[in-house]
């Protein structure tokens, strides 16, 4: 009967949610513990100049070594790590890490971080980016710090005071995933970036699609004339690397030219290498 069939949804469904909560609290618990137990570490990714192929930089990703779950990625944790007010530390750590990391290294070239627009609004976020700085002794100027639309939502002054602030130390700052978002050209116009990132699903896009191919040479050449740089993301083929050189895009980041690895590749790509 109808009564009771609704009753069953209703019970398989509460049975699901409880299961999901479950599951959701035992990760918000894990996630607590991680930093602590020492789970995370960075992976960095090689950014290539395409006028003299050389590793301009890395950026560093964060990475989740669960001795149960296996290797957990971003995606699924840092969302939640957002929800329940622990990226701030979790993030204090990626920044430190990668600017200790970085100093270390045989050639002065960048290292990008990425920030969450809730890390990104934290008034505690300047102190924090002035001590990793001190701490490491990394050079000011080889710090890029990545923030996407979503950090530049909030009240545009108090926006607009933190990036002041930022360049004032001599970091630099990127506009990640640029075009997913919505008024970036605006964005453009009102924040100062020294670099925008254009996202993935252009990349992608390019070869069997003129949009795509449209929107990042339009990206470029406003890049040029603005005198911010350009970073195509997420190149996987040498078809994609030709378009992306055709249109005036300085620099990628991509499978095709180097997958995230672990600190210890990464500075030894650098000694390798005998450019820069
Ligand atoms: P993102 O900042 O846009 O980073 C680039 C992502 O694209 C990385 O994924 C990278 O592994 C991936 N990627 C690079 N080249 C290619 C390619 O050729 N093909 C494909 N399919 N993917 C490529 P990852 O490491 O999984 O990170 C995902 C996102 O998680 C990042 O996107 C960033 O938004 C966030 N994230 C990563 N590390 C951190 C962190 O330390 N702090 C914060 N707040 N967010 C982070
Ligand atoms: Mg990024
Ligand atoms: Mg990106
Ligand atoms: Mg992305």
């Amino acid at each position: 009967r109808a009564k009771s069939d609704g009753r069953g949804t209703f019970r398989f469904f509460e049975a699901d949610m409880d299961a999901r909560m479950k599951a959701r609290r035992s990760l918000e618990l894990d996630l607590r513990r991680a930093l602590a137990l020492k789970e995370f570490t960075l992976a960095y990714q090689p950014q290539i100049d395409l006028a003299t192929n050389a590793v301009t930089g890395f950026e560093a990703l964060i990475r989740w070594e669960h001795p149960e779950r296996g290797m957990v990625q971003p995606a699924d944790f840092i969302p939640l790590t957002e929800e329940i007010g622990i990226i701030t530390p979790i993030g204090e750590w990626v920044l430190r890490t990668a600017c200790k990391e970085a100093a270390g290294w045989s050639k002065p070239v960048s290292i990008a971080v990425n920030l969450s627009p809730v890390q990104f609004r934290s008034p505690k976020l300047v102190e924090i980016v002035m001590s990793a700085l001190a701490r490491s002794g990394l050079e000011p100027s080889r710090l890029e710090l990545e923030i996407t639309e979503g950090a530049l939502l909030a009240n545009t002054e108090s926006v607009l005071a933190t990036l002041t602030t930022l360049r004032a130390l001599g970091v630099r700052i990127s506009m990640d995933d640029f075009g997913t978002g919505y008024s970036s050209l605006s964005y453009l116009r009102k924040f100062p970036f020294d670099k925008i990132k254009i996202d993935r699903s252009f990349v992608s896009g390019m070869v069997d699609n003129e949009d795509c191919g449209a929107i990042v040479r339009a990206v470029a050449s406003l890049g040029a004339s603005l005198g911010i740089k350009t970073t195509a993301e997420g190149v996987e083929t040498t078809e994609q690397l030709a378009a992306i050189q055709a249109e005036g895009c300085g620099e990628v980041q991509g499978f095709l030219t180097g997958r995230p690895m672990p600190a210890a590749m990464a500075a030894a790509l650098l000694s390798d290498s005998s450019t820069l």
